[in-house]
């Protein structure tokens, strides 16, 4: 009961959306990857919509469920993007100020660099997180009215624009130029997170 009703609302629409694009994940990440993508992340979610009904608070349930019961490269780096977010304090009805969910993702971009090492360019999902910080304290910067939007928007510009790059990290390295047209599963998780908070709040 004491939970912000707000965070159980983004896991509830960041749930519906993945489902809809867990295919579409799994079918990109068997170009370019292994093929589990989709399922990492469609699991992750129904892990973290377990423990929320077991009385996690519905972003700290994410990073639970990504940081425990999630393998694969992208089980741990969305584990410590969902353990910063889980810090914001998403009150009920009221977003939350855009700057404090900026630093956030700072916050995250920069242990998850720690980790995996990826720079901006490497095409991973560092290219649809770093432009969605930048974004997201721009809007804050300039008092934008819709900074969520504004933040999904750039999310999904990061997310695309890893088409036309060669994977320097993880598995779709392996695959090299041949990558280049797919867009990078994980940027896509990535995108369409945010796009579940702009949902939320505006
Ligand atoms: P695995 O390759 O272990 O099967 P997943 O399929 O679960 O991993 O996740 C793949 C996603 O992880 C990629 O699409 C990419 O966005 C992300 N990723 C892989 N390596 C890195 C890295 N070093 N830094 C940041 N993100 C990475
Ligand atoms: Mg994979
Ligand atoms: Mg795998």
């Amino acid at each position: 009961v004491s939970e912000a009703p707000a965070s159980r609302g983004i896991l509830d629409r960041y749930s519906a959306i993945v489902s809809q694009a867990h295919d579409n994940l799994t079918a990109l990440d068997q170009l370019v990857g292994d093929g589990d993508f989709g399922d990492n992340l469609a699991g992750g979610v129904r892990r973290a919509v377990e423990r929320n009904e077991s009385g996690s608070d519905g972003v700290a349930a994410l990073a639970e469920a990504f940081l425990n019961d999630v393998g694969g490269t992208s089980g741990p780096l969305f584990g410590l993007l969902f353990q910063e977010l889980a810090t914001v304090s998403w009150s009920d009805g009221r977003a939350p100020d855009a700057l404090s969910v900026a630093d956030a993702a700072k916050s995250a971009l920069a242990a998850i660099h720690r980790v995996g090492g990826a720079e901006v360019g490497d095409c991973t999902l560092v290219d649809a997180l770093a432009p969605t910080a930048d974004a997201l304290a721009t809007a804050a910067r300039d008092g934008a009215d819709s900074p969520f939007t504004v933040a999904a928007e750039a999310a999904v510009e990061g997310a695309l624009s890893t088409a036309s790059l060669t994977p320097r990290r993880g598995r779709a390295s392996y695959v090299g130029e041949r990558a280049i047209g797919v867009p990078d599963p994980g940027s896509l998780g990535v995108a369409l997170l945010f796009t579940a908070l702009a949902g939320v709040y505006e």
